[in-house]
């Protein structure tokens, strides 16, 4: 009887409730415009046959230019980690990229000789193992020979990118990546490294993508685990990058997302990548500004001192 007394206003407040997704609907939050940490970056040491050519992106109709050459490709990269307040960067692999400006830039490696990596991790060279792209070769990552790798990297305390999937551009296994394979772009390969090692560090490249609902149960099974957003963010159609974030986004895992470019030698992959998050219509500033910001300091452990110098380093932009 008493809950009865209250039933004005719990009307009004379903009303008002009842509202809200007009309103959402209508009133897109703003770009986002402080610090940002890219998770996923890459630098090549060896040119690419694809330098200089021109590659049309069949899911999107978009053509992009790659760069010319690796000078011209690093050149690119640091001008618009600058333009986009790009502050820490993950960066796979190229020790000059780090000598160039060693504030910003987090080495990764993620594949060769495991004492090289451990030397290259407990001298402080490396920083991240990143990125694990054992998947190329049909390698699945509960494969016992990763397995020394996980063991390393949980030892020693260092986070580790692991790439699932996609693998290359649509159709990639027809074009040169003969390990590339449908059936092994499964996330769930990860979950008993996850248990094996459960103080590892770990975030899961491209997010799963296209595997929403088990990157949820992964993800609800497993706290410690992140992902990032490279190449889903701007290799996807809008639409479904938008619909699969959404899908991690209504399942509570905002904390737990963050901003990747895997800008590889495509121009106007930065541009894209972080316009598709700010045009996101589900996404509130603060969502935004865990996804492009906040949950990579928390997976990083960046310092109090080193966020305020980072919001201070994007303020003056
Ligand atoms: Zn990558």
């Amino acid at each position: 009887m008493k809950a009865l007394s209250h039933f004005p206003m719990r009307c009004a407040l379903l009303i008002g409730l009842s509202l809200l997704p007009f309103v959402r609907a209508t009133s897109q939050s703003e770009p986002y415009t402080g610090p940002i940490i890219d998770m996923h970056v890459h630098a090549y040491q060896e040119p690419s046959p694809i330098l200089g050519k021109q590659f049309t992106n069949s899911l999107t109709g978009i053509t992009y230019s790659a760069v010319p050459s690796l000078e011209a490709h690093k050149a690119w990269t640091f001008a618009k980690m600058a333009e986009h307040r790009i502050v820490k960067a993950v960066v796979n692999y190229d020790p000059e990229w780090e000598a160039e400006d060693p504030e910003r830039i987090l080495l990764g490696r993620g594949s060769g000789d495991l004492e090289t990596l451990r030397r290259g991790f407990m001298s402080g060279e490396l920083q991240v193992m990143a990125e694990m792209t054992a998947y190329y070769s049909g390698v699945q990552a509960d494969d016992a020979e990763l397995d020394p790798y996980f063991e390393l990297a949980e030892t020693l305390e260092v986070p580790v990118g692991y790439h699932i999937y996609p693998g290359g551009p649509p159709g990639a296994l027809y074009a040169g990546y003969s390990g590339v394979r449908a059936e092994n772009a499964h996330p769930m390969q990860i979950e008993r490294v996850l248990v094996a090692h459960p103080k590892l560090k770990i975030y899961i490249m491209h997010a799963g993508w296209p595997y929403l609902e088990d990157m949820k149960a992964l993800m609800y099974a497993h706290p410690q685990l992140y992902v990032d957003l490279g190449v889903i963010n701007w290799g996807l159609p809008k639409a479904e990058f938008h619909s699969f974030l959404k899908g991690l986004m209504d399942a509570g895992f905002g904390k737990r997302i963050m901003y990747g470019t895997d800008q590889m030698v495509f121009q106007g992959a930065f541009d894209q990548a972080i316009a598709n998050i700010n045009s996101a219509p589900f996404l509130s500033l603060e969502q935004k500004a865990d996804i492009f910001y906040n949950n990579a300091a928390t997976f990083l452990g960046l310092s109090p001192e080193e966020i305020e110098k980072h919001h201070l380093q994007a303020g003056k932009k």
